[in-house]
């Protein structure tokens, strides 16, 4: 992170508006990454040394980098006050509906079971 002080000297510019982002000003740092939900969940396959060969195929279509990038992609932006407000609005409004996992079922044996209530 040390190439995102605004220090003297170091001029930063807003990512999305290029706006300059005066020394001493406020800026915002927005990190996002996209991680594979994939890799949770293991398919039943009936051959799975066929599945795997194929997938290896598959795979040899792309370069190591497209493959990565399918698994896991990181990226940083200097962004001015009002682009900050402006995506965060905007993420918000499109991502609020999903932003919570639906919550697993809970089979943990280890449940508390809460003694019977009589009514009196
Ligand atoms: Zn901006």
């Amino acid at each position: 992170m040390s190439n995102m002080k605004n220090g003297p000297g170091r001029q930063i510019n807003c990512s999305l508006c290029s706006k300059l982002i005066k020394e001493g000003a406020a800026f915002y740092i927005f990190e996002a990454r996209f991680i594979s939900g994939a890799g949770e969940v293991i398919a039943d396959y009936p051959d799975p040394d066929k599945e795997i060969t194929s997938a290896l195929e598959a795979l040899e279509k792309y370069s190591e980098q497209e493959v990565m990038d399918d698994v896991y992609t990181e990226t940083t932006h200097i962004l001015c006050p009002g682009c900050k407000r402006g995506l965060s609005a905007e993420l918000q409004s499109r991502l609020a509906p999903q932003t919570k996992p639906t919550p697993k079922k809970r089979t943990s044996k280890k449940a508390k079971i809460l003694p019977f209530q009589k009514n009196k």
